[in-house]
């Protein structure tokens, strides 16, 4: 029979990484499954993280990368693979993975969240081609270059910052007249010399020959269209779940978050949800670390019982 953990963490963004601290701390065998190494991790495309205590202005990677070696001081197991599903059964979990399925008598489902897509014309057909989901990671091929950023959380916000440093012209599109980022990134925001916000307006198609040349925008007050000449487009209209793995098993609400609350319990009794994937209020770094530990702490308390 397979090694029988007393956890299985599944991601390891944020809250995957402080929960496996947590029960390295309280001696679980733990078994932490990613799909690649700091997976999870929207946090690897964070250009700054200014609100982490104690780290201001830390790259999102270094700080990913501070958490890993955190836990690999801790002499933490990790396994490369992608799950597939959980069978609960009546003494344990079995994780159901590509590379075989692992047992444990807890899980903790730390899978994050991934980016939406505008689900516009030349979206898909321009990815990787002037259409691109992070501006950090891309941001250097549109040096000197005019791009347009859409969305107007702090995503969207940060990105437009952090490209007004190298491109040429930045365009900020927002659906609204009123942008949902933090008010610290807003002034920041305005204060760009190269930065024009676009409001109440949609991307109606992304146009182009071999790569982005254009976008036509919709005005949704007026519904009078135009187009900007643009050579690259980033998206950052909000998050999705990465729960489709455990929909048969775990409750969700109808956006697909795992519904849990601050304990960080599920409907299924030993399957616990930390970070973005669960339902919260407040989809931060530093509360999906809080989830981890506390979610360690409610594993504690089902061994116990
Ligand atoms: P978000 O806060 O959900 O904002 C998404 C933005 O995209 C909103 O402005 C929204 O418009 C717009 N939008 C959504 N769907 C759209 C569509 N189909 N077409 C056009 N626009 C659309 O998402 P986010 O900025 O990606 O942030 C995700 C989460 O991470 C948030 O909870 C955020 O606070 C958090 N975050 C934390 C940190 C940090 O801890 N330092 C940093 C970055 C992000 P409306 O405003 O009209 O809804």
């Amino acid at each position: 029979m397979s090694k029988l953990y007393d956890l299985i963490i599944i991601g390891s963004g944020p809250a995957g990484l402080s929960a496996a601290i947590y029960a390295e701390r309280a001696r679980f065998e733990t078994l932490i499954i990613e799909k690649n190494y700091i997976s999870g991790g929207q946090i690897l495309n964070t250009y700054e993280v200014d609100n982490y205590p104690g780290l201001p202005g830390i790259s999102g990677y270094d700080l990913g990368v501070k958490l890993r070696e955190h836990v690999d001081q801790l002499g933490a197991e990790f396994q490369e693979a992608e799950v597939n599903q959980i069978i609960s059964k009546d003494d344990c979990k079995e994780v159901v993975t590509n590379k075989g399925t692992f047992s444990a008598k807890t899980v903790i489902i730390a899978t994050g969240a991934r980016h939406r897509l505008l689900g516009v014309t030349g979206e898909r057909e321009f990815t990787g081609n002037g259409v691109s989901y992070c501006a950090t990671c891309d941001g250097a091929f549109f040096k000197d270059k005019d791009v347009a950023v859409v969305g107007g959380g702090d995503v969207a916000v940060e990105d437009a910052i952090f490209l007004a440093r190298m491109c040429k012209k930045v365009y900020v599109i927002h659906r609204r007249d009123e942008l949902r980022a933090a008010k610290s990134l807003q002034e920041k925001l305005v204060a760009q010399e190269n930065v024009e916000i676009i409001w109440d307006t949609v991307v109606e198609s992304i146009n182009g020959k071999d790569a982005v040349e254009s976008l036509t925008l919709k005005n949704v007050k007026d519904e009078v269209e135009k187009s900007i000449d643009i050579e690259g487009i980033f998206v950052a209209i909000g998050i999705l779940p990465n729960s489709h793995a455990f929909q048969e098993i775990v409750e969700m609400d109808g956006h697909g978050y795992i519904i849990a609350g601050e304990e960080c319990t599920t409907s299924i009794p030993g399957i616990f949800a930390v970070g973005d994937v669960r339902t919260k209020s407040l989809r931060q770094i530093i509360t999906a670390a809080s989830d981890g530990a506390v979610a360690v702490t409610s594993v504690q308390d089902f061994l116990n019982h």
